[in-house]
């Protein structure tokens, strides 16, 4: 037995079904494999679509309603001496269970007749085919849309790269009234706690450190801050746990193989960007498939990681380094536009160039000068 698809994808994760939806929206056909039953597809993630995420979801027609989360408008961080807030420029983000989110997809991507495959697995056959289910399948493109640990990646030699880091994320939703229309992150020595409202009643909470051996059983032991607010909580939902991996790598694609997605690296979670780079490098893959050229999609692979790869060097930093990170609340706190125009630089509103000519001298100086920049930022 046999069959046959022009692209067959690898996983059917948000990075898959935004390249499938891609594809048909150019008229191609498609087939997605992906080795689990939708009802167990969720995910450990702070399960919040920034500003850029949602416009990508608009422009491939998957409804995301206001019903369907709880809308934020910015993003706080504190530890526990600091804290500093801002608004995104011109728009809001939304906070959506993660399984209701595949679900908008999934409806999305069956309107357009993507053949999905749940609970199949794929054995590759040759460079043009695989055995899926028993059937040999045969395509024109692969596509690895498969997760951090993608096989087609390894399978086709794609692995050399840069690991930058690799910490692990412990997630948990708690049935409470959000208290705050932002996302905030919570910054210890060495790990950070980020609350997402998802809808009226319920936040979910994301616990990243570089710490395997984290109290998984109380993610919010160094936090003390959110401890207190969540501590009549009820937790509703079993945690999840994941391992995470800040990765570039120097070729996304190779011969009639193209990867998408976690597949094809990351930045950090802690930049909230992998949703939005997974559905715009869907939508630029599936382009050049239209094209029948692969080629271009390495170049804008890489301007579409380039941004949220560099915010995440600097969190990591943050992060690494705990007295950079309370010096960087501190000095934030004390200027709060300064938090205002890096968040509109993380959201690509404005050019870290033109951001670094006005303002990284003197920033940068009062960061290398701790113990008055409290004082001297007054002058920024
Ligand atoms: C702790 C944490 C918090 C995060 N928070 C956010 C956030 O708030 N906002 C944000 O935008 N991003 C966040 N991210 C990042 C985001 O979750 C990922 O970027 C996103 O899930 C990438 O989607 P994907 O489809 O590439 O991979 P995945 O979601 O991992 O999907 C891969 C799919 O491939 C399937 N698969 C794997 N192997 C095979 C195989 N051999 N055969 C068939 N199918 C296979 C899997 O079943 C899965 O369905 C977070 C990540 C983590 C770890």
């Amino acid at each position: 037995m046999s069959t046959s698809t022009e692209v067959l994808i690898q996983g059917g994760g948000p990075a898959g079904l935004a390249t499938a939806i891609a594809l048909r929206l150019q008229g191609i056909a498609c087939t997605i494999v992906d080795a689990v039953e939708p009802a167990d597809l969720d995910k450990a993630c702070g399960e919040g679509l920034l500003p850029d995420a949602l416009c990508a979801l608009r422009e491939l027609g998957v409804r995301v309603g206001p019903t369907d989360g709880y809308d934020f408008s910015g993003i706080r961080f504190a530890n526990t001496t600091d804290s500093v807030e801002a608004c995104f420029p011109d728009s809001a983000g939304i906070g959506v269970r993660r399984t209701l989110l595949h679900q908008r997809m999934r409806e999305r991507a069956e309107e357009l007749g993507v053949r999905m495959m749940w609970g199949s697995r794929g054995k590759p056959l040759t460079a043009n085919s695989m055995l899926v289910d028993g059937v040999e399948t045969y395509f024109r493109w692969l596509v690895g849309a498969d997760g951090g640990a993608s096989s087609i990646r390894k399978g086709v030699g794609l692995d050399a790269g840069t690991v930058r880091s690799q910490r692990f994320g412990f997630r948990q939703h708690y049935e409470i009234a959000p208290w705050s229309e932002r996302v905030e992150v919570y910054w210890g020595d060495h790990e950070q706690a980020y609350v997402t409202p998802i809808a009226n009643n319920c936040v979910c909470v994301v616990l990243i450190t570089r710490d395997a051996k984290a109290n998984r059983k109380n993610i919010l032991e160094g936090f003390p801050e959110l401890a207190k607010r969540l501590k009549n909580a009820p937790v509703v939902t079993q945690q999840r746990g994941a391992g995470t991996v800040t990765r570039r790598l120097k070729r996304v694609t190779k011969g009639n193989v193209a990867l998408v997605g976690d597949a094809s690296g990351s930045p950090d979670p802690i930049t909230g960007e992998g949703l939005a780079i997974s559905f715009r490098q869907a939508q630029a893959l599936a382009e050049c498939i239209a094209n029948d050229n692969l080629k271009p999609y390495e170049k804008m692979h890489r301007s579409i990681g380039a941004r949220p790869h560099t915010m995440s060097l600097l969190l990591l930093a943050m992060d690494r380094w705990p007295r950079v990170q309370r010096w960087a609340i501190r000095a934030l706190a004390s200027r709060p536009e300064l938090f205002e125009e890096l968040l509109a630089i993380h959201l690509g509103v404005e050019s870290v160039l033109r951001f670094a000519w006005r303002r990284g001298p003197l920033l940068g100086w009062k960061l290398l000068a701790p113990r008055s920049v409290g004082k001297t930022l007054e002058n920024v």
